[in-house]
This record gives structure tokens, sequence and C-alpha cells, in this order.
């Protein structure tokens, strides 16, 4: 069940065989670690519990949401996310496939959550990027799609719901080379569409994958004759001239530029009728890249190092509802995490055992005994660790880019109860260190404004102070409607900044100074007088 936590076991052999230099390398270099990327509606659910299937962590494609919704009736705030029948909580998902270990990081699909979704990128080495082959490239997927640019991440397409009516494919493969300026190189190519779509040819083989009629199962391939005739058939001629043009027009796939992010690989199919699936995986095995380098503060950290390097990209609460934790999840960046480990929590410079680090399947967590670079491990705690927080075993650095986006609109917390005003401030704490919300404390010491990056974080906000802290608040406007968080090279510039400005300024939940700021027209305002301070709509760990 949910809370129960279980260990993992592993033999003896085996753990004394991945203590050895070749066999650490040997792990790290088999992990893939991405996230699914799409618009809403484009079937990342679908392929979500299609992948696991596939790599046997889950026993029937449909647990995933029958999970979600058992476990949504059991919390209120949770509530939101059914009524608007939208997904808020984000989880890891861990498979094995084909040799490889996978870790899957769900990102929300609702708009006003992209802040967790941005930060969830910071830890994946590849996406998947879904789109709907009668709609092909949505807002939300360009969105995404360039914050993957900004990191070079790279992108492996799935044209999803051939079983329907779709565009052409040519105008689809036209459209993400357009508006995303992206190549395209089709691995496969859909052999017709809607009720028409039989299958998938491969282009590397030249073998044909038919999609069965009757069941899920796949795996017929029949040869290039075969395809004649059954093209001939069925009066599908026009399906033998597109594979002309795409064998002589299309790119060939380039493993260099699929790296880099410049050229993306495109399969075809439906994660409803379980096809093109394997494919999608077998490429995402093959292509995607191994963990990566990470930037740190004072040098680049690489994989395969043998000590541990990890930073806390999210932070959930009420995983479970019954136990009321707080889970901070992890990236790993090199080396190998074992249980009970000690680490340095390089944020406080204090030391902190790791008793209970947990891997996350579809369906339970289990105790991780042991976890490698790429891996994301979940770690309980009453709130020590904050989102970007780096811990090491000693090393005195910290890994930067996980981002805090400035709020798109900031309110004044209206407390029912005027004697529960300290509850409030700590509880206004916490939920910021967990990134449900950010606070600023004007430094003149006038009532705390909470930011939001989305209105429907508003909504949790309220709910989760009511259920958890027993309080009932509402929302006033305020004067403010920009933070900036403010920086200088020059020290002297920003105490005299700082001084100047006192009546708006506050600092954030790490004690950063921001500028509040009553519309763009006053910010530019303040930016041309002070030319030399900085306003950042984005706060990076540094
Ligand atoms: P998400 O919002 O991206 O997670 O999308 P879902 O996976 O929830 O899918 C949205 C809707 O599209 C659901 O009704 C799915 O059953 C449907 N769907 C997903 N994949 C396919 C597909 O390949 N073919 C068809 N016909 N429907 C699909």
């Amino acid at each position: 069940t949910c809370g129960k936590a279980q260990t993992m076991t592993m033999t003896e052999t085996a753990r004394q065989a991945a203590d050895r230099p070749d066999a650490l390398d040997q792990e790290i270099s088999r992990r893939r670690t991405f996230a699914i990327i799409s618009h809403p509606d484009a079937g990342k659910t679908t392929l979500t519990e299609k992948l696991l299937l596939f790599g046997g962590a889950i026993q029937l494609a449909g647990q995933v949401r029958a999970r979600g919704e058992r476990r949504r009736t059991r919390s209120d705030w949770m509530s939101i996310e059914r009524d608007r029948g939208i997904s808020v909580v984000t989880s890891v998902m861990t498979f094995e496939y084909g040799g490889n270990v996978f870790n899957l990081l769900d990102t929300p699909g609702h708009e006003d959550f992209s802040e967790d979704t941005y930060r969830t990128l910071t830890a994946v080495d590849a996406a998947i990027m879904v789109i709907d082959a009668a709609k092909g490239i949505e807002d939300r997927t360009r969105k995404l799609f360039e914050v993957c640019r900004l990191r070079d991440i790279p992108i492996v397409t799935f044209i999803n719901k051939m079983d329907r009516e779709t565009r052409d494919p040519f105008e689809v493969l036209d459209e993400i080379e357009k508006t995303l300026a992206l190549d395209t190189a089709p691995m496969t190519w859909p052999i017709g569409g809607g009720r028409d779509f039989l299958g998938t040819y491969d282009i590397e083989t030249g073998k044909v994958r038919l999609m069965n009629e009757t069941s899920d199962d796949h795996n017929d391939m029949i040869g290039d004759n075969a395809l004649t005739d059954l093209l001939a058939s069925r009066n599908m001629d026009h399906v033998a001239e597109e594979l002309e043009l795409v064998r002589d027009g299309c790119n060939p796939f380039d493993l260099g530029a699929f790296r880099e992010g410049t050229l993306t690989p495109v399969y075809w199919g439906s994660a409803l009728r379980n096809f093109g699936i394997k494919d999608l995986l077998d490429g995402l095995a093959r292509f995607s890249p191994p963990p990566r380098d990470q930037a740190a503060d004072k040098r680049t950290v690489h994989a395969n190092e043998a000590k541990m390097t990890a930073f806390v990209f999210k932070i959930q609460a009420n995983m479970d509802p019954n136990h009321r934790d707080r889970i901070a999840f992890i990236r790993l960046c090199s080396g190998k995490l074992t249980r009970g480990m000690k680490v340095r929590h390089v944020r406080s410079g204090k030391q902190m055992g790791l008793h209970t680090p947990q891997f996350f399947f579809a369906q339970e967590r289990h105790i991780a005994d042991e976890a490698y670079a790429g891996d994301v491990v979940g770690l309980p705690n009453h709130g020590t660790l904050r989102i970007g927080d780096t811990l090491t075993e000693g090393e005195d650095l910290t890994f930067v880019g996980v981002p805090n986006f400035a709020p798109e609109i900031l309110r004044r917390v209206r407390l029912e109860d005027a004697m529960k005003a300290k509850k409030l401030k700590q509880a206004l704490q916490e939920l910021a260190e967990e990134g449900v919300v950010q606070v600023f404390r004007p430094v003149d010491g006038s009532p705390a404004l909470v930011g939001f990056v989305g209105a429907l974080q508003l909504d949790v906000l309220q709910n989760r102070l009511a259920a958890e802290y027993g309080l009932t608040v509402g929302f006033e406007g305020s004067q403010y409607t920009l933070a900036r968080w403010i920086a200088a090279e020059d020290g002297k510039q920003l105490d005299e900044f700082l001084a100047a400005n006192r009546s708006a300024t506050a600092e954030d939940v790490d004690g950063d100074p921001v500028l509040l700021s009553t519309s763009g027209y006053a910010l530019n305002y303040v930016r041309d007088k002070w030319p030399k301070i900085r306003f950042a709509d984005i706060k990076e760990t540094q």
C-alpha cells in the first residue's frame, strides 16, 4: 500500500559487484531520466500508463489513473484537482526495460503549475514530446519545448492518436520544423491514418509493424513485398508514394544533432491502442543520453564521479495523507547513494543521514537501498530541505540553475481570526519552502505579501491553510503588482539602493531582497534611475 515502505532486496553478490568502479559506470550509464511534455489532452497520461506497462512496473494499464483518483478522495485540497480534472500533484516513476532503468518524471498538465514543471525539467536528461496528430503543436507544448531548449534537452517526438482523423503527416513535421525551429527525422512512417491506420513503416529496417485489429498485440512485422500487396488491396497507393518521398527527402537521424537538441526523431502511433510504444521506448533507450554533466557554482560535476552529489528540485507534502510527511525529491547528479549514508546539506553546512530514501513505482514506494546518478529519490523530512538545495559527500558545492519565477499575482492574506497571525506566519513559511506560494516580507514591517505564478495556486493555498492548519483566509489586492529579485555586482550600490527604496523592498523566503512595484511603468522608472542594479524575474540557485 501507499504508506508502507518495503525494502528492495538485492543479493549480496550483486551488491558487492556494484561497488566496483566499472560496475558503478555501468549502473550509471544505463539510467535514462526523462519527462513527457505535451498540451493537455494530447495523451500524456495514456502514454505514461503504456510505458509503465511495457516496463512491467504495473500489471494493468489504467492503474495510474485509478490510483490517483483513490488517493485524491482522501485529501481535501486535492479535491481541487479532481473538480477541475487536472493533475496538480507530480511524481516520479521508475521502471526497467531492455536493460535500462528509466526514471519518468511526471509534469503537471495545467498551465498554472508551470513553476513546478519547469523545475522538473531541470532534473531530466531527455523529454518525449507528445503531439496530437490532429492538432499539431499546441500552445503549452511550445512553451515547455522552449524550456527544454534553454537547457538543450534532447527531444523524442511521439505523434499520438493516429487511429483518429489526423492531419497530413508531412504537414505535421513541417509545423514542428517551422514553429519550433527543430529538425525532424522520422524513424517510422504511418501507413494511413484514422480508420485506415494500418501500422507503421520502420525507415531503418524497411519492416512494417501492423496494428492488430482485435488486440493490443502488435508485433506482426512484414517485409516490403507484403507491404506492396497490402497497400494494393486497400487502395492505398498514395502511401507507397509517401514512403518514396520520406526515404528520399527527409532528414536521416543524426545522434549528435539529437543530443545537442537540434533534431528530433519522430515516431507515430496510438497510445490508446498501445501502438508504437515499443518503438518509442526502444528509441529512447538507444538514443537518449545517460545522466548528463551538471553545472555547479565551483565546477562541473560528471555523472560517473565516485562521490554522490544531488540537488532538490521538488518538495511535496501530503504524499500520504495518513502520515502528513513532506518528501523532497532529489536528482542524483553523480556517484551512488547508499541507504544510511551521511551527507552534507550544503546550504546549512550540516550533516544529515539518509535513513529512508525512497523509490517510487507506479503503485508503491520502496525504501531504496541504493540509487545511482540519474535516479530520483524521495527523502522524507520536516522542512530541512528546500528547493534548490545541494547534497554532497562533504564537498562544498552548489548546483546552479533551479529556477524560481517572479509571481504574476500578488495578494495580501486576510485572516478571519486575527489571533492566529503567528500560526499563519509559520504556515506561510512552510508552504513557501515547499514552493506552494511565494512569501515576501516587506522590510518596513508591514504585513507579508503572497505571490503566485498562476491563479489556481490561490485556491490550493486557501484549501491547504484550512485543511492542514485550520486557518480560514481570504485574499486582498495590494498596491503592488510586480516583484523582482534585486542584484548588483557592486555591494555598495546595492546597499544604497536598498536604503533609498526601503518602503518598496521585501525579503523572500531565503532572505533575498525583492523590489515590489506598482506597475511595469514604475519598474522601468526605477530601472532607468538605477542602471547598475539588476531586477530579475527568474531567480536561479547560485
Ligand atoms: P493528457 O491530458 O495529455 O494526460 O491526455 P490523456 O492521456 O488523459 O488523454 C486524453 C484523451 O484522449 C482521453 O480520452 C484518452 O482516452 C484519449 N486518447 C489518448 N491517446 C489516444 C489515442 O492514441 N487515440 C485515441 N483515439 N484517443 C486517445
